[in-house]
């Protein structure tokens, strides 16, 4: 029989949630940080209605922590109040 740590144990049953604990992210920003493609996008919703899907400025592959501080910002277009 083998011993799993706390962390180690986590880590077989849910790896995402594991790893976003040990880079201090919420599971959520983590998640989205993956969906994203390590990217932040705009917050901001299109004429269409669409979340737009620009890269916020300096949110171009960024690590989860940054993201989960960036996240919720706008693309330089929207930042002015601009509707695309
Ligand atoms: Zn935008």
């Amino acid at each position: 029989m083998t011993y799993l740590s706390p962390e180690l144990a986590e880590y077989e049953t849910n790896p995402d949630s594991a790893i976003a604990k040990s880079l201090g992210v919420s599971l959520r920003a983590y998640l989205l940080w993956k969906e994203e493609e390590f990217s932040v996008r705009c917050s901001a919703l299109t004429a269409k209605n669409k979340r737009c899907k620009n890269i916020v400025t300096g949110g171009r592959n960024v690590t989860p922590n940054i993201w989960e501080k960036m996240t919720g910002q706008y693309c330089e277009t929207h930042e002015n109040g601009n509707k695309a």
